[in-house]
């Protein structure tokens, strides 16, 4: 079955989009750490981030670092912190953090955005790319 990620890729379920290549997707998490908090993902479904094909890994890395570039230019905040956990959905992703404080590295904290907020976020890292 394909997974929850998948399906965002396939536009079978919404998300706030924030770019796309032949390969990846990035898009907002829906139950942020933190405002600015989005997920960089590769197309081909593959359980864990260490199992991709290193040609994908380093893709990966590389995508996630543009993505990264633009949420510190849009997003105020002390820096990006990158994340990998998995253990929610198994489509590797990686987790890109707004970080102004150690809370908002810590997965029980969470941020309530309404969708226009998310909206405005997407768009503002969208712009900074
Ligand atoms: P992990 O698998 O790394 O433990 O966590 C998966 C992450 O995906 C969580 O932060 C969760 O909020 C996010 N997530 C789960 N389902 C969806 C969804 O349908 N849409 C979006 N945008 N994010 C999701």
């Amino acid at each position: 079955m394909a997974s929850i990620f998948t399906k965002i890729i396939n536009d079978e379920i919404p998300c706030y989009k924030i770019a796309e290549t032949d390969e990846f997707f990035a898009f907002l998490d829906i139950n942020p750490n933190a405002k600015g908090h989005t997920l960089c993902i590769p197309k081909q479904e593959v359980d864990k981030l260490f199992d991709l094909d290193e040609a994908t890994y380093n893709g990966l890395m590389q995508f996630s670092r543009q993505i990264a570039k633009a949420i510190e230019i849009a997003i105020p905040c002390n820096r990006v912190g990158l994340t990998v956990i998995g253990l929610e959905v198994p489509h590797a992703h990686v987790h890109l953090i707004p970080l102004n404080a150690m809370e908002d590295a810590k997965f029980g904290k969470k941020e309530s955005l309404t969708p226009e907020e998310f909206q405005a976020v997407a768009d503002a890292i969208k712009a900074a790319l």
